[in-house]
């Protein structure tokens, strides 16, 4: 079963929310979609790491060849092409569509590999912690998440720690998702963000709930919010100094305190049992 986590903006949770539904489910792949700012293994502190450089394809020409008629920079819509008298790539912004080197009526263009990222693998416990990690300065991490989510072991639950936001990356990571968990902070600022994720997962038609993270008892703006639209409510995770001062020494919360453990547990049974009953009624 995969069960992606999702939130509008960083900070909200998101990670402490994955890694711990990934420890309370035993046997379990954690994938690290978060290609930009990866941190769940800080918390895992994976052992028997092994890594897999992730490469792209970036423009190469042959100056001898070219005949500079700028087929080439015109049709590259991401300005990566520009000619003085040669033509220059700037490979920081190159999206590697391919396009240039099938319009060069020259074939002056071939392709080179540039290494974008790792996947790093690991083992904690029982879980298989999988980090996608892309180097500073790269416009996409879409092939990283791609190579990250290969790792999808169909027999076990994996949970895909998404990274915050709804762009196209995001996109990626919910592909496979059999649920969505949406997490959000109860403020109206919380309101806007989890607005942005709930369209994302009503677009593409993904079973969701809601986690609310560092809960209070004011009134709160984002519980009107879900009850306006109909969004089941999964979990309140009070407002708690102990989970900050527990993640902020990179300690697993559900590894050491039984109040969240037997949380955790919950929300992933929960979580279960609303698959199943999607399964149900949307064979
Ligand atoms: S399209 Fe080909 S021939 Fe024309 S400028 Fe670009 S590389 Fe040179
Ligand atoms: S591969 Fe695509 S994005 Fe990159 S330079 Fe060529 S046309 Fe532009």
């Amino acid at each position: 079963m995969n069960i992606a986590v999702l939130s509008g903006k960083g900070g909200t949770g998101k990670t402490f929310i994955s890694v711990n539904l990934s420890e309370v489910a035993g046997n379990s792949t954690y994938i690290d979609c978060d290609v930009e700012e990866p941190n769940g293994h800080l918390f895992f502190k994976p052992t028997n790491i092994t890594r897999n450089s992730i490469y792209v394809n970036i423009p190469e020409v042959d100056n001898n060849i070219c005949t500079g008629c700028k087929k080439c920079v015109g049709f590259c819509k991401f300005n990566a092409l520009a000619y003085t008298n040669k033509v220059l790539v700037f490979e920081d912004v190159c999206h590697s569509c391919g396009g240039c080197s099938i319009i060069c009526p020259a074939n002056a263009i071939t392709e080179k590999k540039k290494e974008i990222g790792i996947v790093e693998k690991g083992i904690s416990n029982n879980v298989s912690v999988i980090s996608g990690i892309m180097n500073i300065g790269e416009v996409s991490g879409v092939p990283i998440i791609k190579e990250s989510l290969k790792y999808i072991d169909n027999n076990n639950y994996n949970i895909i720690d998404c990274p915050p936001g709804s762009s196209c990356i995001v996109m990626d990571s919910i592909k496979d998702a059999d649920y969505c968990i949406l997490v959000a902070e109860p403020t109206i600022f919380g309101s806007h963000n989890l607005n942005m994720v709930y369209d994302l997962v009503k677009l593409f038609n993904k079973p969701h709930g809601v986690v609310l993270n560092k809960y209070t008892d004011k009134n709160n703006p984002i519980e009107e919010f879900c009850n306006e639209k109909n969004i089941n409510i999964l979990e309140k995770i009070y407002f708690d100094k102990s989970i900050g001062n527990l993640n902020s020494n990179g300690e697993i919360v559900s590894r050491v305190n039984d109040k969240y453990k037997e949380l955790f547990s919950s929300l992933l049974e929960k979580v279960t049992k609303e698959v199943w009953h999607a399964e149900i009624t949307n064979p």
